[in-house]
Formats: C-alpha cells, sequence, structure tokens
C-alpha cells in the first residue's frame, strides 16, 4: 500500500532553497527574472478563410508554421495581410494536409507573392493527380515528405508532431486510403502541437468512416490522445469527428474552419451535437456560421489562440476573450470541480395552454451531486442571444429551482418559482430552441436542443421532462409529463418528474482523518432498493474530466494511471455491497509527512450484477486532501 502513495513522495516540493534564500532575496530574483525573460507565448491564428483551412502557428521564439492556405483568394486576400500586420516575411515552415484546392491554393498564393519558404511538407508523391502541379512548382526545393513521428521543432519547447498521414498511423497502425470513397481526405496528415501543457489537434479532411470512406480517425485517435483545442475534421463535416475520435481527444475548445454559403452543408449537425454533448466541451467556435444547423458560437474572423503552456485566451472576431486553464494543469480548477451533468435542465416548459407564454415559460434545474451548489454566477443561455445570469441561489443536493419568466404563481399558471428571469432577457420558443447551463467560468454542464417535434417531444400546455437525470440530453431521454400541476397545465416544477427513470444515487463518505499514518474508511451507501451490487472504487490523481463510459455517456472524474490500477486493487475498493446496500473500503495512508497536502480524487460505479456492462450509478467525485 505505501508503493501507491509513497510513489508521490518523489514529486513533493524540495524546500532546500528556502533555507538559501530569505524572503526578500527571493522575491528580488523573481522580479529581476520576470523583468529578464521574454512573455513566453504560443499563438496559434485559426485563420477565417472562408469554406478552406489555414492555421497559423507562432512558437514563443518567434518560429513559424501556416498548416494549409484556403482556397484561391485566401492567399492574397486573408494571409497576405495577416502576415504584414504580423511583420513575417519569411514561414520556417508549411505543412499541407492533403492535395485539395481549399486548403493549397492560398499556400501558392503566399509561396508566388515572394514569401520565403524553409520546408513545405506535404504527404509526398502517391496517388497524387495532376491537378497540384501548380503547388508543387510554387514550394519548388523546399518541399519535403513528411512522415507519421515527424517533429517538427519551433523552438521555445513547441513541438508540432505528425500522428499520422497517408493512413499510416504513428506506431503502426494503418487503413488503406485508396479504398473508400474519400481517398484524398483519408490521405490527410494530422498533427498534435505542443507547448507545455497546451496541446491542439490539426488534421486536414481526416475521414472518420461509416459513409464508405476508410476509418483512419479511431486509428489515429489514441495516439493523439488528449488535446485542449481541437480543430474539427473536414469543415465539421459528419464524415469524420465521430465518436472515437472525439472521446479520445476530449477537447475542450472545438474550431470549426468553415465559410458561409458552402455547398456542403457544413457544419452537419451530428459533429455539433456530438462535440456539444462531450463530456469536456466548453466552447465550440465556427470561424464563420457556414450552414444554420444549430450549435456553436460564430466568431466572423480569425480566432486566435495565446498560450503560455498552462493557460490558454481563445479571442479574435466577434468573442469576448476568454481564458482557460489546460485540462493537465496543476491550478485551482476554474469550476470547483463540477463537472458536466452535475447541473442538469431536469423539465422545461415551453408552450403553456392555460396561461400564455409571456407568463407561463419555466425551466427546472436538478442538482445531480451529493452536496448544495450556489448557483451565483451561473448563465442560462440560448446558442443565439437569449441570456441570463443567476444570482447567489442554493440548490440542494439531488433538489431543484424552477426558474420562471414570471414568478407570481397567480400568473403563471401555480408553479412556485425560485428565480424570475429579467423581462426579454430570455424566452423558449414553441419550434425550436436551446437551454445550456453554463458555469461563471464558462463550462457548458449541459445542452438541450430540441428541434420543433422533429426529435424532442412538442407538446401544447405540458411540460417536457428528463426520464434519467444522469444521462445525456439526447430526444430519447425526454418526454411530456403525466401529471397535472396548479392551473391545469401538465408538468412536476420543483418536484420529481413524472416519467423518472433515474437509477439510484450513489452515496460514498469517509469515516476518520486524512493523515499520514492513519487509515481512512470510505463507505459506500448504494442507494434506495438496496440489495447487493457489484462496485468499483478508484483513486486518481488528474484532474477532471476523466473517463466517459461507453454505453451510458457518463462520465467519473478519474484517468487511466497507475494510481488508479493499484487502488482498484485495495481491499473493499472492488466487490459487492450487503443486503443493506453497504460496503466499505480501506485506505492506508503512508506516515510520511511529505503526502502533507497532496489532493486526489475519489469516485466509483455500481454496475448490475447480472449484466456488468449495466451500469447503474456513478458516484460523486470526492476530493481529497491529506492534512
Ligand atoms: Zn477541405
Amino acid at each position: 500500500v505505501g508503493a501507491i502513495l509513497g510513489a508521490s513522495e518523489v514529486s513533493a516540493p524540495d524546500l532546500r532553497c528556502s533555507f538559501t534564500l530569505g524572503p526578500m532575496m527571493r522575491f528580488l530574483l523573481i522580479m529581476w527574472l520576470a523583468c529578464v525573460l521574454p512573455a513566453q507565448t504560443l499563438r496559434v491564428y485559426h485563420v477565417d478563410v472562408g469554406q478552406g483551412h489555414a492555421t497559423l502557428i507562432v512558437s514563443p521564439t518567434g518560429s513559424t508554421c501556416l498548416v494549409d492556405g484556403g482556397d484561391s483568394a485566401a492567399g492574397s486576400g486573408v494571409l497576405l495581410p495577416l502576415l504584414g500586420t504580423l511583420g513575417i516575411g519569411f514561414l520556417d515552415h508549411v505543412v499541407l494536409t492533403h492535395f485539395h484546392t481549399d486548403h493549397w491554393m492560398g499556400l501558392a498564393e503566399v509561396a508566388n507573392a515572394g514569401v520565403g519558404i524553409g520546408t513545405a511538407w506535404d504527404r509526398g508523391n502517391q496517388n497524387v493527380g495532376g491537378g497540384v502541379s501548380a503547388y508543387l512548382a510554387a514550394v519548388g526545393n523546399a518541399r519535403s515528405t513528411i512522415l507519421p513521428g515527424t517533429v517538427i521543432d519551433l523552438g521555445g519547447g513547441c513541438t508540432v508532431t505528425c500522428i499520422c498521414v497517408n493512413g499510416q498511423v504513428l506506431g503502426g497502425a494503418f487503413v488503406d486510403p485508396s479504398t473508400g470513397s474519400q481517398e484524398e481526405n483519408a490521405r490527410s496528415v494530422g498533427l498534435k502541437v505542443r507547448y507545455g501543457n497546451y496541446h491542439e489537434a490539426i488534421a486536414g479532411d481526416l475521414t472518420g468512416g461509416g459513409f464508405g470512406e476508410p476509418d483512419v480517425e479511431a486509428l489515429a485517435a489514441p495516439v493523439l490522445g488528449d488535446v485542449d483545442v481541437m480543430v474539427l475534421n473536414h469543415h465539421g463535416s459528419n464524415t469524420s469527428n465521430h465518436q472515437p475520435w472525439l472521446d479520445a481527444l476530449l477537447p475542450e475548445i472545438g474550431i470549426i474552419p468553415v465559410g458561409n454559403g458552402n455547398s456542403f452543408g457544413h457544419p452537419h449537425s451530428e459533429p455539433l451535437i456530438r462535440m456539444l454533448a462531450l463530456p469536456s466541451t466548453v466552447g465550440l467556435y465556427r470561424l464563420q456560421m457556414g450552414s444554420s444547423n444549430p450549435g456553436g458560437v460564430a466568431v466572423n474572423g480569425t480566432l486566435l489562440i495565446e498560450s503560455d503552456g498552462s493557460s490558454y485566451t481563445v479571442s479574435g472576431g466577434s468573442l469576448i476573450p476568454a481564458t482557460f486553464t489546460v485540462d493537465e494543469g496543476t491550478g485551482p480548477q476554474p469550476t470547483a470541480g463540477l463537472i458536466v451533468g452535475d447541473v442538469v435542465v431536469s423539465e422545461y416548459m415551453n408552450n403553456p395552454l392555460v396561461v400564455p407564454d409571456s407568463d407561463g415559460e419555466w425551466l427546472e434545474l436538478m442538482n445531480t451531486t451529493q452536496d448544495p451548489i450556489d448557483l451565483a454566477g451561473f448563465m442560462i443561455r440560448d446558442q443565439d442571444n437569449d441570456a441570463f445570469m443567476l444570482p447567489s441561489l442554493t440548490i440542494p443536493s439531488r433538489g431543484y429551482v424552477v426558474l420562471a419568466r414570471n414568478a407570481t404563481s397567480s400568473q403563471n399558471g401555480g408553479i412556485t418559482a425560485d428565480y424570475q428571469w429579467p423581462t426579454g432577457a430570455f424566452y423558449l420558443a414553441n419550434a425550436s430552441d436551446e437551454i445550456e447551463v453554463v458555469t461563471p467560468t464558462g463550462k457548458v454542464l449541459d445542452a438541450i436542443i430540441y428541434d420543433n417535434g422533429a426529435t424532442f417531444p412538442d407538446p401544447n400546455g405540458s411540460s417536457v421532462e428528463r426520464r434519467d437525470l444522469q444521462a445525456l440530453p439526447l430526444a430519447s431521454n425526454f418526454g411530456e409529463a403525466t401529471s397535472v400541476f396548479g392551473a391545469g397545465d401538465y408538468g412536476t416544477p420543483g418536484v420529481g418528474n413524472s416519467l423518472d427513470q433515474t437509477g439510484p444515487f450513489v452515496l460514498l463518505t469517509v469515516a476518520g482523518p486524512l493523515t499520514p499514518g492513519s487509515t481512512a474508511t470510505f463507505i459506500v451507501n448504494g442507494g434506495v432498493p438496496a440489495g447487493s451490487r457489484s462496485y468499483i472504487l478508484g483513486l486518481s490523481e488528474c484532474a477532471e474530466p476523466g473517463i466517459a463510459l461507453p454505453l451510458s455517456g457518463r462520465v467519473m472524474d478519474v484517468c487511466s494511471t497507475p494510481l488508479l490500477a493499484a487502488s482498484i486493487a485495495l481491499p473493499g475498493f472492488a466487490g459487492s455491497t450487503n443486503v443493506f446496500g453497504i460496503a466499505s473500503a480501506q485506505l492506508p495512508i503512508p506516515p510520511s509527512p511529505a503526502l502533507t497536502g497532496l489532493t486526489f480524487h475519489m469516485t466509483g460505479i455500481v454496475v448490475d450484477g447480472v449484466a456488468p456492462e449495466a451500469v447503474l450509478a456513478i458516484m460523486d467525485n470526492m476530493r481529497l486532501e491529506i492534512n
């Protein structure tokens, strides 16, 4: 057991230098370093080239790498002015993801305009058609073939690594790109940009299978791994951006390089919905609106990301700049540990019958965690311009708050509201609309996108209820309320849903102090109805979010680390609850003072003993600190 937490002693802070420098000397040293060291910032420009793709990477040392260049006129009309503004007359590297005009024509224009190029990487000569001769002539002798594993070192600790090209994936996996309907897209170069803990994925028009084209995404995704920012593949097409790709990359920010009026319908609705349902997502940006499929925010300009390797700021176009912590960061969690699904929209009334909509619209939020949550600073918004921010308002554990357009019970159909949102700030359209629950730092905990009856219920005089409060906001998880409230409409404002199918909530509590040398006891309470159930607990040091369970879509706040593997083997960490639904687990903490201050997480799942793949419940993330 000592080996488990004892391993952390190695990384405990070394305080010896405290004894050699007094506080004032250390302060002066820090100030001096701050003055002499240049700002260490990576800049990534996601250039608005309309329907096409172009991303310019400028490393902390000023080295440059331009990935794709958009279609014709994007070079002369957009890239050359941008390079001029930035004072860039020479590109150290250019990477062409694949030989389609919406990626290479702007590059040729930049080269032909006299911008020098150090190395022009592309996928080589396999099955290249004759239409790209203008590009090959423009880059001339600078041309070089990129291979899986090629690392472009941009200096200052910033690298760009080739993960896949021509269906070949770093590590040896291969799918033949010529066997499908989108050979050139399947040959796309996939890149991982790294600077400190900031990671970004750029993979051109890489294909995800399912529509007659090869599935390169599924092979490349586990090699590419977790990122903070992801450029959606193929301009947000549904032939790409499939679930295995998203589940492996778990991006916080998605960026769609797309143009208005494109004839492909990009971005397609399926990737937008998949991305918004992803537990990691905090922002989804479309450089232009493109198709009218709902989801994400139109930037209407070039989106800039600046990172120091531990946080990053998103700005540009019509965006209000926002700063996020990289998900591998060890700094304070911007959302105090809340993860997707902790607060959900449990019910909404968009079309009351007994009173006008202007009085009778309301929505209900539910807290699925075992602790109360103060909603101060939370925002409720749609994906257009409707939004309001909540004042301090506590939502009890597994309890509800009702937010209403009109809180006067004699006028609103007979509901008791906890809060009336400002007049004119937010409407629940009768046809199609969205409801997002957003934390003060911009994390979307839940997003409902209802669609005028196409897939969601579309009642008149009844609320729409969520069946399983712990499951994703898919249309199949919603139905029309079946019980009457107040003045005669249907719904269950402020109380449990008439259609509720939520599985048992599981309680996880700790008994005894968490101090070096002590043994902590954790109690698993399997909920009601109780009885023997299988469960697994695990410890993790990583920041949320963690594992998304494939069948239910629910998220556990643990990552696959050696600590998780070792903790599952501890006494009581896996087993069955007794007939009362109770079990306990022991965690002996090694007697090392160096462990003091160490934080980690604990969570678990309860599974059906008969069908182990059917997860009944996820235990709440428990944040533990050795003191
Ligand atoms: Zn393209």
